[in-house]
């Protein structure tokens, strides 16, 4: 699969590949976490490029594996 992502190591921004990740840190504070709802929240990581300031967040793959929050999220949320 092709990625065009930060997570390809490669900014899809200005091309660089100084890119960096949190993804093997221990997660803390609100910025890492998207709440689904009072009770849920995905941990995400998040990926920067250190040349132009470009960053992007991802719900961890472990997380999307989780039936509930993915039902609560089809429940709750608008489809695009
Ligand atoms: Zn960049």
């Amino acid at each position: 699969m092709q990625d065009d992502s930060l997570r390809s190591g490669k900014c899809p921004k200005c091309g660089s590949n100084d890119v960096y990740t949190d993804r093997e840190l221990p997660k803390r504070g609100e910025r890492m976490q998207l709440v689904v709802s009072s009770w849920k929240w995905f941990f995400l990581d998040t990926y920067v490029c250190l040349s132009c300031g470009h960053f992007e967040e991802f719900v961890r793959e472990t997380e999307l594996r989780d039936e509930k929050t993915i039902e609560k999220i089809r429940e709750t949320w608008k489809k695009l």
